[in-house]
C-alpha cells in the first residue's frame, strides 16, 4: 500500500515537472490568468466556503470572511497590481572587476513546490501559498489539513473548476499521503504547522536539498505597561486571543506579561471586555470558535487539568466536550514549570505572568523559545524602542495583537523554533523564486593581465 502511494505520488510530481518545463507558468499573462480565476473562484463559491469553515471550525461568518476569504483574495488582487514589477529584472551594480560589464538578478520559478497547510485558518492558509507559488511561475501541489476535512474537500472540488489543472493540483489526505508526497524531490516545500512535524518536513527535504518555508507557532507574549489606555488594550488583547479563531491561531496572545501592582487592574478589564464580547455565558455566543477536534480539546484541558494550575484560574475554566466548547479563560500568575507556560496554548486559555517592573517583561520572553510574535502596549517611546531592539521575534506590533498579519508589505513567518522563511506579498512572489545573478559583457574590454602567461611585467601591474 505504501509503495503503491508513492508510485501515485511520484507520478503525479513527474507529470506536473514535465507540464512545468514545457513554460508555460513562466509568462505573466498565465500567472495574472490564474489569480483571476481564483478571485472568480472565492466570489462565486464564497457561501460554501462559509459553510465549510463553519463546519470546520464554527467560525462565524464575519471572521471568516475579514480573516480568510477576503485576505485570500486581496492577496491575488495585489499580485495582479504588482506583479509586472516584481517580475522585472532588477538591476545590479557593476565594478572595476567586471569592468565593462553590466549586471541583474532575474527572478525565476524555483519549479515544481509542495505546500502542506494546517487546519486552523485552513483557507488562507493553503491559499495564500499557492497564490505565492503561482505568482513565481511555479507547478504546485496543495496538501490541505485533514484536521479541517471540510475545507480540504472543498478545495479538492472548486479548484480544478477554476485553474490550470496541468500545474495546480490538491491532494488531500492526512499522515500516509503527505508522507509519500514528502518522498518526491521538490524544489521547494512550505509547510504551515507544529515544530514536530516541521523537523519531519526538514528532514524529507534534506535527502534532496530542497528548501524549506516553515511557518509554525510557539507562545507569543503581550507586554502590557501600566501607563495604557486599559479600555483600548483589553478590547485589543480580547479580539486578538479569542476573536481569532478562539485563540487557535498562530500569533493568537500565549501569555501576557504586566507589572504586578497593574495585574488586577487588567484581569477586570479583560473579564468586562469578554462579557462585552460573548456575553455572561459565551457557550452561548455565536461569535466563539470551537476547538477544532476531541484531541485538541483533551490537550487543553490537560493543560488546566495540572495540578500546578488548579489554584490560578481567575476567570472561565468551563468547558463541554460533546460541543467541543472551552470558555474564554484567563490564569493568574501559573508557574513557570507547568505545562501551560512551557506549551504552546493554541486555544482559548490566557496566562497573566506578573513581574516587579515592566523592563523585567524582557527576561521572561528571552528565556523561552523565539515566538512567532510579539505584543507591547505602552506609551513610553523608550520602552517600545527597547522592545523592538531586544527581543528576537517572527514579527512585532506595538499597541495591538494579529493584526501585522494583515499588512502584506511585511514579511511574515518565524525565527528560531517559530519557522524559517517568511511569505506574503512580494514575501510569497520572492519565496517561490530563485533570484539568478547575472552578468553581461561584450567582447570589447580586453585586459591581457588577466591572462598566462603571467609575466613578470603584467605581475607588476
Ligand atoms: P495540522 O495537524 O493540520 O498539521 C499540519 C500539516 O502537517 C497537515 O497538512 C498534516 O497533514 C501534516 N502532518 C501531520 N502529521 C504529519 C506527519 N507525521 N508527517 C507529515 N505530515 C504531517 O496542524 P497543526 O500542526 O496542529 O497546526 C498547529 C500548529 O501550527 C501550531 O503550532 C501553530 O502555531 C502553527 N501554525 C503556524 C502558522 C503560521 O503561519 N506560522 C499558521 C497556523 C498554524
Amino acid at each position: 500500500m505504501a509503495e503503491g502511494r508513492v508510485d501515485w505520488a511520484a507520478s503525479l510530481v513527474e507529470e506536473l515537472r514535465k507540464n512545468f518545463l514545457k513554460g508555460k507558468t513562466r509568462s505573466y499573462e498565465w500567472r495574472v490568468g490564474q489569480m483571476r480565476r481564483l478571485i472568480q473562484m472565492i466570489e462565486e463559491r464564497e457561501s460554501e466556503i462559509m459553510q465549510a469553515l463553519s463546519d470546520d471550525l464554527c467560525k462565524s461568518q464575519i471572521e471568516s470572511f475579514i480573516q480568510e476569504i477576503s485576505m485570500a483574495k486581496e492577496s491575488c488582487k495585489l499580485v495582479i497590481k504588482e506583479l509586472k514589477r516584481w517580475m522585472k529584472p532588477e538591476k545590479a551594480k557593476t565594478g572595476l572587476t567586471t569592468f565593462p560589464s553590466s549586471a541583474e538578478i532575474v527572478s525565476e520559478p524555483v519549479g515544481v513546490v509542495l505546500v502542506i497547510s494546517a487546519w486552523n485558518y485552513p483557507f488562507v492558509l493553503s491559499l495564500d501559498p499557492v497564490i505565492g507559488a503561482i505568482s513565481a511561475g511555479n507547478a504546485v501541489v496543495l496538501k490541505p489539513s485533514e484536521i479541517s476535512p471540510a475545507t480540504s474537500s472543498l478545495f479538492a472540488k472548486i479548484l480544478p473548476e477554476y485553474v490550470d489543472t496541468s500545474v495546480v493540483r490538491v491532494v488531500e489526505g492526512s499522515v500516509g499521503e503527505t508522507t509519500a508526497l514528502l518522498e518526491q524531490q521538490w524544489d521547494k516545500i512550505h509547510y504551515t504547522g507544529n515544530s514536530k512535524v516541521a523537523r519531519i518536513v526538514m528532514t524529507a527535504a534534506a535527502k534532496h536539498l530542497t528548501p524549506v518555508v516553515l511557518e509554525l507557532g510557539g507562545k507569543s507574549p503581550v507586554i502590557v505597561d501600566s501607563n495604557v489606555n486599559l479600555e483600548v488594550a483589553a478590547k485589543r488583547i480580547t479580539v486578538g486571543k479569542w476573536g481569532s479563531n478562539n485563540g487557535q491561531a498562530c500569533i493568537a496572545p500565549d501569555y501576557v506579561i504586566t507589572p504586578k501592582s497593574f495585574a488586577p487592574k487588567l484581569v477586570d478589564a479583560l473579564k468586562s471586555t469578554l462579557e462585552e464580547f460573548y456575553g455572561k455565558d459565551p457557550s452561548e455566543s455565536k461569535d466563539l470558535s470551537r476547538i477544532v477536534n476531541s484531541n485538541h480539546f483533551k490537550r487543553l484541558t490537560n493543560l488546566l487539568d495540572d495540578e500546578k494550575v488548579s489554584d490560578k484560574i481567575v476567570y472561565g475554566g468551563q468547558r463541554d466536550e460533546k460541543h467541543l466548547y472551552i470558555a474564554p479563560t484567563i490564569l493568574l500568575d501559573a508557574p513557570e514549570d507547568s505545562l501551560i507556560m512551557k506549551e504552546e496554548i493554541f486555544g482559548p486559555l490566557m496566562c497573566i505572568v506578573t513581574v516587579d517592573k515592566v523592563e523585567d517583561s524582557f527576561d521572561v520572553i528571552n528565556s523561552k523559545a523565539k515566538p512567532l510574535a510579539a505584543y507591547l502596549f505602552t506609551k513610553d517611546k523608550k520602552l517600545e524602542k527597547m522592545f523592538v531592539s531586544s527581543i528576537s521575534a517572527g514579527g512585532m506590533l506595538i499597541n495591538d495583537t494579529t493584526l501585522h498579519f494583515a499588512n502584506p508589505t511585511l514579511p511574515f513567518g518565524g525565527v528560531g523554533e517559530s519557522g524559517i522563511g517568511s511569505y506574503h506579498g512580494k514575501f510569497s512572489f520572492d519565496a517561490f523564486s530563485h533570484k539568478k545573478g547575472v552578468l553581461y559583457r561584450t567582447f570589447g574590454g580586453e585586459a591581457s593581465a588577466r591572462y598566462p602567461p603571467f609575466t613578470p611585467r603584467k605581475q607588476r601591474v
